[in-house]
């Protein structure tokens, strides 16, 4: 009997190597969403990331009110009602922003609670910690090298040998200077694997700043607006210096959100980019239909969300506060949400399940399973 169980996020992606795909990451921030998923991804033979980020599930229990244990609970059991086999279970940007000695210690005690609850894939995200005081390039990102580092070794020791995907990042993603967003170059990602694979770090993938950004982006009316803004030669240039110094490791799109999928499907240089992030797209579909579904739940969240935040956000439309901020409402109202009745369930499965066939279309991923499956042996 299969268990349907999460493999290591390294099998997957090791098993495109040379091939046109992009395997997609949604962050099932209300996991209601994962079982549309995970049959979309058996229905199209796709290899599919689940994951959510620090902010989002922490040992507190993030924004999303879900530990590692109960994500990873959750996510399994959706697994196995689809049947779905072929996924990992991935740690999104496990963030550190100071680096000090507590925040290092803090943050290997949730990787051992994700280990615990049977994660197969991690992305260490220390971006931030970058030297504008830096001579050069490895000055400027020996900070970065050195957590990632210490951080990649303590997943390697607390894996006891098992084989785990790693992602690394270089470049926090959509950070802006006085002339836009500061995009990562070829050479910063070649300096930055090369230290680390010194180091004896080799990872997977890489998350780069190219452009994108987290989440929706709003018009001065606070409407959601296409996104666009994924600088795509840049992004091929980045793979080429990798490639160029033997460096074997592909690039992992973040904020995919937004982007229409026409785009991804005929523009996304696939093959470099190997991972996309999907993820407030997912909540998206979760709070539109909750909004027809269930008006009173909605417009408690409505309220309680722009009460929260609307001093925080001056000039702003309550549309875009509300879009950008609906996320910490889903810890608020969580056992709401997930007492709705199994109608509005099947309204958030179906569409989430159309969404996602046509995502894997856009990232060509179908028979990418077979691959891992082929590889598994
Ligand atoms: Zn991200």
């Amino acid at each position: 009997m299969k268990e349907f169980a999460p493999i290591p996020g390294s099998t997957i992606l090791n098993s495109i190597e040379g091939k046109r795909m992009i395997i997609m990451a949604t962050n099932t921030r209300v996991t209601t969403v994962a079982r549309g998923i995970f049959r979309a991804a058996k229905d199209t033979d796709s290899a599919v990331f689940m994951e959510l980020a620090r902010s989002e599930c922490d040992l507190k229990g993030g924004y999303t009110g879900l530990t590692p244990k109960a994500f990873s609970e959750r996510v399994r059991k959706a697994a196995v009602d689809a049947e779905c086999d072929v996924w990992a279970l991935h740690a999104d940007h496990i963030t550190v922003k100071k680096g000090d000695a507590k925040e290092i210690d803090d943050t290997k005690k949730l990787i051992d609670a994700q280990i615990e609850a049977g994660y197969t894939s991690f992305a260490i995200d220390a971006s931030h910690l970058f030297n504008f005081e830096g001579k050069n390039l490895r000055e400027e990102l020996n900070k970065n090298i050195q957590v990632t580092t210490e951080l990649a070794k303590h997943i390697g020791k607390r894996m006891r040998g098992a084989e785990f995907g790693l992602e690394v990042e270089v470049g926090e993603i959509g950070r802006k200077d006085e002339h836009g967003l500061v995009l990562t170059k070829p050479e910063e990602a070649v300096v930055f694997i090369k230290a680390l694979n010194e180091n004896g770090v080799y990872p997977h993938v890489i998350a780069i700043a190219n452009g994108s950004v987290h989440g929706n982006v709003y018009d001065e009316h606070g409407n959601v607006i296409e996104q666009v803004s994924i600088n795509i030669p840049q992004t091929r240039a980045v793979a080429k210096g990798l490639r160029d110094n033997n460096l074997k490791v592909g690039i992992a799109q973040h904020g995919i959100t937004g982007t229409p999928r026409e785009l991804i499907n005929t523009e996304f240089p696939k093959g470099d980019i190997i991972k996309g992030n999907v993820a407030t797209h997912w909540q998206d579909i979760v709070f539109n239909v909750l909004k027809v579904y269930e008006p009173l739940l909605y417009k408690d969240m409505w309220n309680w969300t722009l009460e929260t935040y609307r001093a925080k956000n001056p000039g702003k439309k309550d549309k875009e506060i509300f879009g950008s901020n609906c996320k910490f409402a889903i810890k608020e109202f969580f056992d709401r949400i997930y007492s709705v009745d199994e109608d509005t369930e099947r309204a958030i499965e179906a569409l989430v399940y159309a969404e996602a066939l046509i995502f894997f279309r856009a990232f060509s991923s179908k028979g990418s399973a077979n691959l891992v499956r082929e590889k598994l042996g």
